[in-house]
């Protein structure tokens, strides 16, 4: 262990620098979102069973929610544009550009050389719960998404109803491909409803019971034509395990919710990056 430097309370003492100010984004279009929500109407739904997951489209323009339905349950969620999987939601920049933890009013991005929004959180009826006492807060974008490689690491085993072989088997059923041509497209998630954090000590990723019940919801306003993938995590609210089949787990329902076209006069489209993409030659 090194020592620390006589000046090291000095150092410590630099002040913190927001790296990228929010204040600089595009603002949040409340009373725009509120004006077509309340003409909106549901078209279709998908009910994702405990331990496996699900597709779902979801049109520019529309809405979705992603709700708890029968109990406390925690969902894996990977968004793509659903006319070019290679555009996907990048979580590391969404973490970078909004926060650790994301409700009403931040949106997600998605990966380059886009870099825009694909989707706009509308409602979050967790919202309440903002930071609790051991510094957690819900709806992640800090985990990635249990897998059976970390599993076999970790347990030396194999489990094969992880979120990352849902989302594998889902999108590759939902997009005829083989399940090696769809694992590549699955990504780092949005891990809707879990409560998780970085213990205040030794700064590892920990979750919690869920504070999520049956009548919960967090909607969405898809800026772009989105293929969604939601898997119904085996840990179920988090609680305790993950990885295995010892937790209660329930389904989830996704509702697909479409406004009056005039309510929304402003939206259109959700622009690429204006960036040459000369990487200086
Ligand atoms: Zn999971």
């Amino acid at each position: 262990m090194s020592s620390a430097p006589v000046d090291a309370a000095e150092r410590r003492a630099a002040a913190p620098i927001i790296c990228y100010r929010n204040d600089q984004l595009p603002a949040y279009r409340e009373a725009v979102f509120a004006t077509a929500r309340s003409t909106m109407k549901k078209v279709a739904e998908v009910t994702v069973p405990p331990r496996d997951a699900r597709t779902f489209e979801v049109p520019a323009g529309h809405f979705f929610r992603i709700v708890s339905v029968e109990g406390s349950q925690v969902g894996d969620l990977n968004l793509w544009n659903s006319n070019d999987l290679s555009e996907r939601f990048y979580s590391g920049k969404t973490r970078q550009l909004q926060a650790s933890h994301v409700t009403t009013g931040d949106r997600l991005w998605g990966s380059f050389p886009a870099l825009r929004p694909m989707a706009t959180i509308t409602c979050d009826t967790l919202d309440w719960y903002g930071w609790d006492d051991d510094g957690a807060g819900v709806h992640d974008v800090i985990g990635t998404r249990c897998d059976p490689y970390t599993n076999h690491q970790l347990m030396g085993a194999d489990y094969h109803y992880c979120c990352h072989s849902n989302l594998t088997r889902a999108l590759a059923d939902g997009r005829q491909l083989s399940l090696a041509e769809a694992e590549r497209h699955i990504h780092d998630v949005l891990n809707v409803f879990m409560c998780t954090g970085f213990t205040l000590d030794t700064h590892q990723y920990f979750m919690k019971a869920s504070p999520v019940r049956p009548g919960d919801f967090i909607e969405f306003f898809a800026e772009i034509d989105l293929l969604g993938a939601l898997s119904a995590c085996p840990g179920g609210n988090c609680g305790s395990s993950h990885s295995d089949d010892s937790t209660p787990c329930y389904p989830l329902l996704v509702e697909i919710y479409k406004p009056l076209a005039d309510t929304l006069p402003d939206w259109g489209g959700s622009d690429k990056s204006g960036y040459s993409g000369s990487h200086g030659r």
